[in-house]
């Protein structure tokens, strides 16, 4: 039976890598951050919280990790533990260096000295190109980062790389472009919007929908299909870096469009930068309402991903379109909603 490490086990993507390795017959250890409540909630939803061992892990304390690497010496290990939030990163800059950017560094030594064999991958990001230098962007484009969280992401990148090169280790970094699903964190925009549509499911507690730059564009993917890929970059011959995406690019604002069709709702635009409002064609009622609160410091404007690499080598083809995600998303929102869920 094969062993797999995975932090950030209670994230999205923790929790569909946590199932399909389970899946494939794996003994799954989940690095888990203790917290004052309970917050397996994804796991739950999965049904695998018994499923997996999990672990005391945190990424800002040395001597844990070295623990939790010591005692399973895993087969392979998934570093997916982030502080994920772009908009975080630009309040609270120094943690987010210190998680994203050193802890990848203790884990890297860590494995070096006393897990040389176990195979790590790094959970890179779109977020490294930034303003992009190249349309669409592959393992060759430039970086230019925008964010805290991006030039952290960039040294955990560069040391991956680094260790693989100076100590022959098994590393590989998986540059995955935005990937999405009815387990995303509600503070991102797509689930921010699905399950504000989930509240116009029911007329009486529609909520108004505050939303930043709706111009920026994303190459959204499903994060089930995207842990596939993590997994079959460990299972190649040669460690490697790998961009995950779908070639697909869609507006902010097109996807807000889209998630209120699904529960037929048309919007009608009035207005224009901070002061646009979105209203409902039929009914007039104000369903969009540009915040700029929401407006980040410096803005990653367009991102869309060519993962040629992926498809040739690993055989990546994910199949979910923007327009079925959207569906899913918007779908499982209703029936949360429907389940007296409060988001
Ligand atoms: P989430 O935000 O859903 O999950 C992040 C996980 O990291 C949570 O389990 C969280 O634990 C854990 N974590 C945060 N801080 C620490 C810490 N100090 N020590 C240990 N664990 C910690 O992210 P996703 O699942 O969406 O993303 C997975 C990875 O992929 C992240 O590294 C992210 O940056 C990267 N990525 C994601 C993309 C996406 O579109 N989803 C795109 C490209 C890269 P807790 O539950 O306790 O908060
Ligand atoms: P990111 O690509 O990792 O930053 O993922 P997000 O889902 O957080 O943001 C995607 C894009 O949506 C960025 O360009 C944001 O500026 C834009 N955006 C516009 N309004 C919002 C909002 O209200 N919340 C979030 N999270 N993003 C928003």
């Amino acid at each position: 039976m094969k062993t797999a490490f995975i932090t950030g086990i209670t994230g999205q993507d923790g929790a569909w890598l946590a199932q399909y390795l389970l899946e494939l017959g794996y003994k799954v250890y989940g690095g888990y951050r203790r917290t004052s409540s309970l917050n397996t909630w994804r796991l739950d939803y999965l049904g695998i919280t018994d499923k997996v061992k999990l672990i005391d892990f945190d990424l800002l304390d040395y001597s844990n990790i070295y623990s939790a690497i010591r005692d399973t010496k895993p087969d392979e290990f998934y570093n997916l533990a982030a502080q994920s939030f772009v908009g975080t990163s630009f309040k609270q800059p120094i943690s987010t260096c210190q998680v994203d950017g050193m802890g990848v560094a203790y884990i890297l030594d860590i494995l070096k000295t006393i897990s040389p064999d176990t195979k790590f991958y790094q959970a890179s990001t779109s977020e490294l190109y930034g303003k992009v230098r190249e349309v669409p962007q592959t393992e060759e484009t430039p970086f230019h980062p925008r964010s805290p969280y991006a030039c952290a992401k960039a040294m955990a990148h560069y040391l991956t790389i680094n260790y693989r090169e100076s100590y022959d280790l098994f590393t590989c970094t998986g540059i995955l472009f935005n990937h999405e699903s009815e387990l995303r964190g509600v503070e991102f925009v797509t689930r921010k919007v699905t399950t504000h549509v989930a509240t116009w499911a029911n007329k009486e507690t529609g909520k108004i929908l505050e939303i930043g730059n709706m111009d920026a564009q994303r190459d959204w993917g499903y994060a089930k299909e995207y842990v596939r890929g993590m997994h079959a970059m460990l299972q190649h011959s040669v460690p490697d870096t790998y961009v995950l995406a779908t070639g697909v690019t869609t507006k902010i604002r097109d996807f807000i469009i889209d998630a209120f069709k699904v529960i037929d709702r048309e919007i009608r635009w009035e207005g224009q930068g901070d002061l646009e409002k979105g209203f409902d064609q039929k009914t007039g009622e104000l369903l969009v309402s540009v915040n700029p609160a929401f407006y980040r410091p410096a803005e990653v404007e367009l991102l869309i991903g060519d993962s040629t690499k992926a498809k040739d080598i690993l055989g990546f083809n994910p199949e979910t379109n923007i327009a079925k995600l959207t569906e899913i998303m918007v779908l499982n929102d209703i029936d949360l909603f429907r389940k007296g869920i409060k988001f």
